[in-house]
């Protein structure tokens, strides 16, 4: 009977340790619990909302979307030809000749097919508000195989182009199929992609992020003697959202996500933030100019022209009435600037100027 009790304890432990595990595993910056490390796909434990989601900007920041992959395949990022290979996890073979949707890119101002290959079927589509056509080819008698691809690319299949933005030019993305592979399973995972440049590819600033807009959210005019915080030293319309710290996490490290996936411009200290980054998203097709200030630039490890993916903590808040904030209260402001601007005012000083300026509290991000 005593040994049942030490495997009860032994698990009890274990429970613990697990706990322990999945719990620092999100409240740290791996919030992309899928996110793929060393070109690898990641076994890290994962929340569940985040259940077989991928980032395939992970592999190649070219790639600028997630998506569900069914639990059966993994991915091999083709370096040589900077594809992805989704293939079957439990075959046999090498993982190319088990490929089962493979991924490439190419960057144009419009929809284009190789020369060295037959179209049999084109149809314009759209996929989540993006221009799409999906295709049948067959490679033309005659032209070599292409290297680095799996055979069935070489056979009759079907295919689908998704154009990442209206921008011209841009890129378009090739998710190309296996004709063994369940179509099904095929348009399942096409219907789950979420490009960075989507509401669904958005990402909250911070943890609870909504209980921390108290003071001052998009619009709000203040001015010395008349603010929800005192002193105040600045006047107009504030043109961001401003997310407070709550009970508690004065002297703690407060984490600052990207809310989408885009370059760092910048990073640097400036007068009214303190610590200041700098991005550059897509949201919606257009590109827009992303500032949030009052962050600890010793904590910001991604380098200017570095890509970072939505929801990667990019920072911690600096603290509060120091240098890191510009002797501003502990909180975020996150001010999104249409265009790819210079612009990083925090206030503006007519309503109609605010119209060059987004409040990130009208989107819906997960
Ligand atoms: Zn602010």
């Amino acid at each position: 009977m005593n040994n049942y009790k030490y495997i009860g304890w032994g698990l009890a432990g274990l429970l613990i340790i697990i706990g322990i595990i999945v719990f620092s595993n999100r409240s740290s910056d791996s919030r992309l619990s899928n996110q793929p490390l060393n070109n690898q796909a990641s076994d890290s434990p994962q929340t569940e909302a985040d259940v077989n989601r991928m980032e395939f900007a992970g592999f190649n920041p070219k790639f600028r979307f997630s998506a569900e992959i069914s639990e059966d395949l993994a991915v091999e990022y083709v370096p040589e030809i900077e594809s992805l290979n989704l293939y079957e996890k439990d075959g046999d073979g090498d993982l190319r000749e088990r490929s089962r949707i493979f991924i490439r890119y190419f960057e144009a101002s419009q929809f284009l097919t190789l020369t060295t290959v037959d179209i049999l079927q084109r149809n314009e589509t759209e996929i989540h508000g993006h221009a799409a056509v999906e295709y049948e080819i067959r490679k033309k008698p005659g032209v070599a195989n292409f290297p680095s691809q799996p055979s069935w690319r070489n056979e009759q299949h079907k295919l689908t182009d998704i154009r990442f933005s209206q921008n011209s030019p841009t890129t378009f993305y090739v998710f190309a199929h296996n004709p063994e592979y369940s179509e099904n399973e095929f348009e399942n995972f096409l219907d789950s992609l979420a490009f960075h440049n989507d509401q669904a590819g958005l990402k909250q600033p911070i943890d609870r992020a909504n209980e921390r807009v108290t003071k001052k959210p998009f619009g709000l005019y203040v001015e010395p003697g008349n603010s929800p915080v005192s002193p105040e030293k600045f006047t107009g319309f504030h043109n961001a959202v401003d997310y407070e710290i709550l009970p508690g996490e004065e002297n703690t490290d407060v984490a600052v996500y990207a809310i989408c996936g885009g370059s760092l411009r910048q990073k640097r200290s400036t007068s009214g933030y303190g610590g200041l980054i700098i991005q550059d998203c897509e949201i919606e097709g257009q590109n827009v100019t992303i500032l949030y200030g009052h962050v600890r630039l010793s904590s910001v490890t991604k380098n200017p022209g570095n890509y970072i993916l939505p929801g990667e903590q990019i920072a911690v808040l600096g603290n509060g009435f120091s240098t890191e904030t510009d002797d501003e209260r502990k909180h975020l402001h996150l001010g999104i600037r249409k265009g790819v601007s210079t612009d990083i005012a925090g206030y503006v000083s007519t309503q109609s100027e605010l119209n060059n300026w987004l409040d990130f509290r009208t989107y819906q991000p997960n």
